[in-house]
């Protein structure tokens, strides 16, 4: 089946309103100049002699020309590949490699890192958005003598054809790359779209990184379609976020747990008016009862949602009216996915019940970039994807994700999912985190072990927290030991890493 060129069609339909507004120059774009924009990056790319299925890497903070770039490929077929501007040249080579690119693009803030990956990879570098280039080196909108904004003729886009590639968060150790395609962004802003009311008379703030589905999908690509505005910032800034949000800027705002925790922690939070804002969003990794609660004792509903980067990623998403009623559910299934719950002896659970959550639909992907044996192993009969983590169905039909498969662990025979752990020990008003994994142990098999960010200002006690562990959970489940630590190995999506934790534990013998 075949999808409309995105950025061609908006263009039509609202060519004179703000798609993008850069945050740190004023410069904005309309939707006819992204569309104009795109025709003249995609000129440039087939100019350097790169086809249609073939793939480029990109380098980049956010800047509204990584969707220009983004809309070039949908339209030539090139299929992009974003990379983790955190990572070293070392760790980005194998990824580079792996994928094939013979052109890297970069801004300047990753000039160094892109010319230190083309040393090693003989990649041909082109600088794009703010990269100032001296002398001779190349820049995107100078490729060729003649880059004309014109449509470039075909404008029906293959809907299964990969469009770019996306590293998973990388939680559960190497990232997997992610074949994303037009149909599967259709699907997400659907389902975005329908369950939050989006419109293009919204206007949203992008900052979470462009190499991972959020900062792609939640929300700049489904607003995109809708005909709105996102104000681009380089990277997260909580101050700056928080002025906007403040000055009636941002209508719509989606953010993982990580991101709510730093605004609700910055100085005038408490006077914040939050009142322009009618959907905010949350996702990606559990988002703490406490800091619901902080959000919701200020009138603000944040609405908790579930999905990956295998799924668009746009799955769950619970609405706002019943959001303050089931705290800790992801709410239904959106319009455009579908999703069942499996038992461990392989049954379909129906009614309330728990399970492994898989899912199907329109915004699943094909598969695994250059990985058939991965790709295959991610499916069972019948095109569901299996997601790796439990879930829990309740009488109303709202879900709840329990935890990860993989981050279960075994103490005493008795199964204990970590997530429901960290909930108890994040409810301690000293805590600000927590994080549990299991370890091994002689007597038990394996014992919890946690990890502890004490809240500004107080200090944890772990005496106390002990006794407030074994008033609220089974003895099983109270973990063993508890370290008090300043931070923790987080991924570029904010998600603790707990096999580095894991590896740490080991290293240090207790
Ligand atoms: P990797 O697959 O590389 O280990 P990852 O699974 O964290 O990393 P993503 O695709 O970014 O990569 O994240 C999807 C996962 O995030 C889901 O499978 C789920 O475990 C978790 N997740 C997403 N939303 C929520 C949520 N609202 N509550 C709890 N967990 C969530
Ligand atoms: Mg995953």
């Amino acid at each position: 089946s075949w999808v409309t060129d995105m950025a061609a069609r908006r263009a039509e339909l609202t060519p004179a309103r703000i798609a993008f507004t850069d945050h740190e120059t004023g410069v904005q774009l309309t939707f006819a100049e992204v569309e104009a924009k795109a025709n003249r990056a995609a000129r440039a790319l087939l100019a350097r002699g790169i086809a249609a299925g073939e793939r480029v890497a990109v380098l980049c903070h956010n800047h509204a020309d990584f969707f220009v770039l983004l809309f070039a490929a949908q339209k030539t077929g090139i299929v992009l590949l974003p990379l983790n501007w955190r990572q070293p040249p070392a760790e980005l080579a194998p990824v580079v490699a792996a994928s094939g690119a013979r052109l890297l693009l970069h801004d300047g803030a990753t000039a160094a890192t892109a010319q230190a990956l083309a040393g090693t990879l003989a990649l041909d570098l082109v600088g794009f958005a703010d990269a100032l280039l001296g002398g001779e080196a190349p820049h995107l909108d100078t490729l060729a003598a003649d880059l004309s904004p014109a449509p470039l003729g075909e404008t029906r886009i293959e809907a299964a054809r990969p469009w770019y590639l996306l590293a998973t968060s990388g939680t559960t150790g190497t990232p997997k790359l992610v074949i994303q395609t037009a149909e599967m962004a259709w699907a997400n802003a659907v389902n975005y779209t329908q369950a939050t009311g989006l419109a293009g008379t919204d206007r949203t703030v992008n900052f979470l990184p462009l190499f991972h589905t959020a900062g792609i999908n939640l929300m700049t690509l489904p607003l995109f379609l809708a005909g709105g505005e996102s104000i681009v910032l380089r990277k997260f800034d909580a101050a700056a976020v928080l002025k906007l949000i403040g000055a009636g800027r941002l209508t719509a705002f989606f953010g993982v747990p990580a991101i709510y925790q730093a605004i609700a922690l910055e100085p005038g939070f408490g006077e914040t008016d939050f009142s322009a804002l009618h959907s905010l969003g949350c996702g990606g990794a559990p988002m703490p009862a406490p800091l619901l609660q902080t959000y919701l004792s200020r009138g603000v509903t944040v609405c908790n949602g579930m999905g990956m980067t295998e799924t668009g990623p746009t799955v769950f998403l619970s609405d706002p009216d019943n959001a303050p009623r089931k705290i800790g559910s992801v709410g239904k299934a959106q319009i455009l996915a579908e999703v069942r719950l499996v038992s461990v002896a392989g049954d379909v659970v129906e009614g309330e019940g728990e399970g492994e959550l898989q899912i199907r639909g329109p915004g699943v992907t094909p598969g695994y970039f250059g990985n058939p044996q991965a790709s295959e192993a991610a499916f069972a009969p019948g095109g569901w994807l299996l997601s790796g983590d439990v879930a829990r169905r309740d009488a109303d039909g709202y879900y709840y994700i329990v935890d990860r498969i993989k981050d279960m662990y075994i103490s005493g025979g008795e199964n204990v999912y970590p997530a429901e752990v960290e909930r108890v020990l994040v409810a301690h008003e000293d805590v600000l985190d927590a994080v549990v994994i299991g370890v091994p142990d002689e007597k038990w098999g394996e014992v919890g072990a946690a990890w502890l960010i004490a809240r500004p200002g107080a200090e944890i006690d772990i005496d106390t927290l002990g006794a407030w562990c074994r008033e609220r959970l089974a003895g099983y489940k109270v973990p063993r030991s508890f370290r008090v630590v300043d931070d923790l190995p987080r991924t570029a999506a904010g998600k603790v890493q707990k096999h580095i934790l894991k590896t740490r534990h080991g290293e240090s013998g207790r």
